[in-house]
């Protein structure tokens, strides 16, 4: 299948490591042009190399509306043209109901929720010109709950609902909007969270039981193939979809 991704250009958040940096890999390895912002300067110079320079960092830890728009204007300034948007930074803070405060709470929301709507604002009047298709990354924590973590629930719950009211108000423009739905996934985020149990080996052996199939974490990588999928061509009639890709764990059978 030609997903047609030759020097098509995709701005990605957090895109130099774990499933954002899977995600611009792959977008290398079809030949397209992944403009990534993620402060991770070691793995971000190693995926430029590896694109033999058809790639762009830009450093920054996006927070505010004007680091969104700067990095649109870098993208536009170097490229001149934006073909997909992949909404994927963030991180689970572990701000809960019973222990954690309103202001944490607030803060927690706003790093993993608004530079999402940024970043699509922003980008918007370029992906209209291309019909380009944007992408979020939720997580299976937005529909199962997790328990002591209300701030990044309320922001991965919210980019679903986001994900259909973009979709919907896109139409026009033919532009298409999808959520790609993690669980368990092995990147350096979740890495350093299975480390701060006692026995992280133990613990990974008993989350890994509870995955169907296979009894093993998702890859990077098959997140990165629904996604690379979704911001193809070929896939021109899915808009406003939730995708789970998660090994069957979040609606098999509990008995499996
Ligand atoms: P990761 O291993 O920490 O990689 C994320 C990358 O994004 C890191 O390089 C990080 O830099 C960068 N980053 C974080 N916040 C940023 C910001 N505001 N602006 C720019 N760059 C930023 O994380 P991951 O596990 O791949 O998670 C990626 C997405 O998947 C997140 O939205 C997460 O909620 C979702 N997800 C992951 C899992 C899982 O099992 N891993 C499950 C469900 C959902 P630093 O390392 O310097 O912070």
């Amino acid at each position: 299948m030609d997903l047609q991704l030759k020097d098509k250009v995709i701005l990605i958040s957090g895109g130099a490591k774990g499933i954002g940096g899977a995600i611009s890999k792959m977008l290398i390895d079809e030949g397209a042009i992944p403009v990534f912002i993620d402060p991770s300067e070691e793995e971000g110079r190693e995926l430029v190399d590896y694109a033999k320079g058809k790639a762009l960092q830009i450093p920054v830890r996006m927070f505010t509306p004007e680091d969104a728009q700067a990095a649109v204007k870098i993208c536009l300034e170097k490229y001149g043209r934006i073909d997909g948007i992949v909404n994927n930074a963030g991180a689970n803070d572990g701000v809960g109901l019973e222990h954690g405060t309103p202001e944490a709470f607030a803060k927690s929301v706003t790093k993993n929720l608004n530079h999402y709507y940024y970043l699509a604002h922003y980008a918007l009047p370029e992906l209209k010109k291309t019909q380009g298709a944007i992408v979020n990354i939720s997580s299976k924590t937005a529909i199962t709950g997790q328990g002591g973590t209300s701030g990044y629930v309320a922001a991965k719950g919210a980019q679903l609902a986001l994900t259909r009211e973009w979709a919907a108000e896109l139409l026009p423009y033919q532009i298409r909007v999808n959520a790609v739905i993690p669980a368990e996934v092995y990147t350096p985020l979740y890495k350093n969270w299975i480390n701060t149990f006692p026995d992280p080996e133990k613990k990974l052996a008993e989350i890994n039981q509870k995955i169907p199939l296979g009894r093993r974490m998702t890859q990077p990588e098959e997140i990165a193939s629904m996604t690379v999928f979704l911001l193809s061509k070929q896939a021109t009639h899915i808009t406003g979809q939730h995708l789970f890709v998660d090994g069957g764990y979040t609606h098999l059978d509990r008995t499996l």
